[in-house]
């Protein structure tokens, strides 16, 4: 269990894991590799029964996981045979128990699990609202790590069934400041002495806890679905439904093919999904994502909103794009809008933004013969069950513990927060 060793994917070099995070030459991912090529499910709560490909030797007792099952309603609706929802968030007839009610929460736990087991004291890392709100939760089991969380002013409040604890200092940026502002700070917080970057996207942690969705469903059908659909907006969970689906191949039980890719992101802000449009491995600003700033505004799905995706990284979303012969969607408000009411009423289970996002590409790809009713697809509801959890839960309103200025001197910052 645990049993692994960190390899950058452009150089090639294997690495011991120190909280490591990048191979120290090339500005690119590094992967896992465990030396289980075989998964077994452990007894352990959550998604720790995934620890043979998860990188902790430990786990801590939260049972945040995961769940499929095979739907009848949207699959009637769709006249597919064989549709199956991963559904992230708070549902509990099923099963689900994300009180945060996103896939972040797969994140969230094994990154903090890692760093604790590497000696982090200090965690920085910037959110657009859903990683913030699943580490803020998360963080009650880990609280030897004092946690920093930067957010946009936007992104508050956040609302929890409970209190966070006093080991997260939550950071919000005043002002016109967006997601991109809120990365640029945590890049700096992270560059103080004592301080540790989270490293997004570049945190195997992070990517394996997300890629136990497609372990879920693979173990759960059988074998690998043919088409996976996903919503964007760093593509992290994207990356890690890949490598995982890469790792699942190998096992050599669940199929011989590799899913097919069909990602989506919300107009007007959909920078990947204009790149891959010209088979492109940069994105360019210009041409990809023109007026950002207030274009991010008019998102439905805001959390869709990241100005600097791992995307053309290797081993990243073109990568991930290129090996799956993947699909981009871009979909406007209104379609996500239709999607999500016709998920909640034929699923019985409210959607956020993001996951109809992803059921309205999926009806675009009905539609469009991209699929076949009888395909093993496989729909990541990326987050769901807030009205659900309101009805079990009386939900705390969470407030910034700090709010900063856009445009405080980076001296005043560090002052400010008392670290
Ligand atoms: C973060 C998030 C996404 C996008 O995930 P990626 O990291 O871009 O793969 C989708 N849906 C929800 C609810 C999210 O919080
Ligand atoms: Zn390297």
């Amino acid at each position: 269990m645990g049993d692994y060793i960190l390899k950058c994917l452009e150089c090639g070099k294997e690495l011991e894991d120190h909280f490591t995070n990048a191979c120290g030459k090339h500005n690119a991912l590094l992967k896992s590799v465990y030396r289980i090529k075989r998964i077994a499910t452990q007894d352990k709560p959550g998604l720790w029964r995934f620890s043979d490909w998860l990188p902790v030797r430990k786990h801590f007792d939260c049972d945040t996981s995961p769940i499929t099952y095979k739907s009848k309603g949207l699959a009637k609706e769709l006249g597919l045979k064989n549709l199956h929802i991963g559904f992230n968030g708070y549902w509990p007839e099923r099963k689900a128990k994300m009180v945060t009610c996103t896939f972040k929460e797969l994140e969230a736990s094994p990154t903090l699990q890692r760093a604790a087991e590497h000696g982090v004291k200090k965690l920085v890392l910037a959110s657009a609202g859903n990683t913030g709100k699943a580490f803020a939760y998360a963080s009650r089991f880990t609280r030897k790590i004092k946690l920093v969380i930067v957010m946009p002013e936007c992104s508050f409040p956040i609302y929890l069934p409970e209190k966070v604890s006093d080991s997260v200092c939550l950071v919000s940026m005043k002002g016109d400041s967006d997601y991109s502002d809120a990365i640029n700070l945590a890049n700096f917080l992270s560059n103080v002495p004592g301080f540790t970057n989270e490293a997004g996207a570049m945190n195997v942690a992070r990517r394996d806890g997300m890629g136990t969705v497609i372990l879920d469903a693979t173990l759960e059908i059988g074998r690998l679905p043919a088409h996976y659909f996903q919503a964007v907006g760093s593509g992290t969970g994207a990356i890690a439904a890949y490598e995982s689906s890469e790792r699942l191949l190998a096992d050599g039980r669940f199929g011989k093919n590799i899913p097919r890719f069909h990602l989506s992101q919300n107009l007007p802000f959909t920078p990947m999904a204009n790149a891959w449009e010209k088979k492109r491995r940069e994105i360019v600003p210009d041409e990809d994502m023109p007026n950002a700033k207030n274009n991010v505004k008019e998102l439905y799905a805001f959390v869709l909103s990241n100005r600097a995706p791992p995307y053309a990284v290797k081993g990243g979303v073109f990568d991930a794009l290129t090996a799956t012969s993947g699909r981009m969607y871009k979909i406007s408000k209104e379609e996500a809008i239709r999607a999500g009411k016709i998920f909640e009423k034929t699923e019985e289970i409210d959607i956020v933004p993001a996951a109809a996002v992803a059921t309205a590409s999926l009806f675009k790809a009905v539609e469009s013969g991209f699929v076949g009713e009888n395909d093993c697809i496989l729909l990541n509801v990326t987050g769901g069950g807030e009205k659900r959890l309101a009805e079990d839960f009386t939900l705390h309103k969470i407030m910034p513990s700090i709010a900063l200025a856009d445009k405080e001197e980076p001296e005043e910052v560090v002052k400010n927060l008392g670290l």
